[in-house]
């Protein structure tokens, strides 16, 4: 259970395990309902608000349970609407989540550890290296905050419609918190959003896509970045624990469950690395049989201080699109978001105290910021 000083951190609390804790102190599982309404849909943190609640209650609650969000310690807004915010995790730590409106939809994109134990080598989280997993209730908080925020601009701003796990961190390395927050999305006493708009995205941790697929079936997306095993191991290093054939057999057992039929696939386009015709041929020889339940989405690569990458031209991504929308998969070619601000997918970077030896590492090879940005200067 998640506790703040002595007291529980609702937002922390799944809609059962809330009705637990209610049971527990001896109330009715409908005062939990209560509870989950007042805190996820009109995000209150004040149990005094919580007017349907009798007062002996509500005292109770005051003494043993807070709402206690993360803290917004940046809040900055891109020229196309996106925003990006900076939230303190403590102990000098802060990671980002970005709110990115459409005509359509408004997505938030959110982060599920602070920094990240894989060193995929486009990804500057990937870079910063790892310090902790998030907790069920930081995770929840972020969704929690940035309606809050965004709702201070309503009608203008756009309700929060989309969720996406494709902030810092890798969700399925921090399984049992993501899911349980992913939980309190659909839930409709929580945040009530379809399994279609929740979507998790992986590098590929194959008993965790299999175990998501009988738990909480959700939109899945996987950071696929390369058509073959040699160049998936350099980009995406965890490819040597879980290969492509053992990766795309798991896939083709949650594309049976997954909402709308189709998984997500992510393809970073980085000029002349894995962005040629002959790596889209390998594409479609390896989704090609898979076109029924195949989405691709291009990304161009988003360049950071140091990557050693360059982002493919318009041209090449036009080019590689083609090939594989000739061979019936459906592709899209994403539009980057919030460059101004350094608030595209792989640029968020927070602050992250590295706790495993990943800055050493890099330290010697002349790769960590430091480094970089003595020598650019
Ligand atoms: N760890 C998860 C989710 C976070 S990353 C994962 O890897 O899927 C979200 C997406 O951004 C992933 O597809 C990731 O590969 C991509 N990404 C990382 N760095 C990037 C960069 N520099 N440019 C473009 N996309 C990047
Ligand atoms: Fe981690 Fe995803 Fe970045 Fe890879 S791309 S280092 S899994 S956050």
């Amino acid at each position: 259970m998640q506790a703040t000083d002595e007291r529980v951190n609702l937002l922390g609390l799944t809609p059962s395990r809330l009705r637990a804790w209610f049971a527990e102190m001896g109330e009715k599982p409908f005062r939990a309902n209560q509870v989950l309404k007042w805190v996820h849909q009109r995000r209150v943190d004040d149990f005094d608000a919580m007017t349907d609640l009798a007062k002996s209650l509500r005292e109770k609650l005051k003494e043993i349970a807070c709402i206690q969000p993360p803290e917004v310690v940046l809040d900055q807004e891109s020229g196309d609407g996106t925003r990006k915010f900076l939230l303190d995790t403590g102990s000098g730590n802060s990671v980002e989540m970005v709110y990115i409106p459409e005509d359509d939809r408004a997505t938030l994109c959110i982060s599920s550890q602070v920094g990240c134990s894989l060193t995929c080598t486009f990804c500057s989280t990937g870079r910063q290296g790892f310090n902790r997993n998030l907790s069920t209730a930081e995770i929840i908080g972020q969704l929690w905050v940035a309606e809050r925020l965004i709702e201070q601009r309503l009608p203008t701003g756009k309700a929060i419609s989309n969720v996406v796990f494709m902030g810092m961190g890798e969700p399925l390395l921090n399984e049992q918190a993501v899911v349980d927050a992913a939980e309190l999305f659909l839930d409709d006493h929580g945040y009530g959003l379809s399994k279609r708009r929740v979507t998790i995205s992986t590098s590929g941790i194959v008993p965790a896509i299999d175990r998501l697929g009988e738990r909480l079936p959700i939109s899945l997306a996987i950071s696929l970045h390369a058509p073959n095993d040699e160049l998936r191991n350099e980009l995406v290093p965890i490819n040597e624990k879980y290969p492509l054939d053992v990766l795309m057999a798991a896939c083709d057992r949650y594309a049976k469950v997954v909402p709308h039929g189709a998984i997500l696939y992510e393809y970073v386009m980085i000029d002349g690395k894995n962005d040629t015709l002959e790596h889209a041929d390998e594409m479609v020889a390896l989704l090609g049989p898979r076109r029924e339940e195949v989405k691709v989405n291009l990304i161009p690569f988003n360049p950071f201080e140091g990557s050693g990458y360059e982002r493919s031209s318009r041209n090449r991504i036009m080019r590689f699109a083609k090939r594989l929308r000739d061979n019936g998969i459906n592709t899209v070619a994403r539009k980057t978001r919030g460059d101004d601000i350094d608030a595209a997918c792989g640029q968020l970077a927070g602050q992250v105290a590295d706790r495993s030896r990943r800055q050493d590492r890099l330290a010697r090879m002349g790769l960590d910021r430091g480094v970089v940005e003595v020598t650019e200067s």
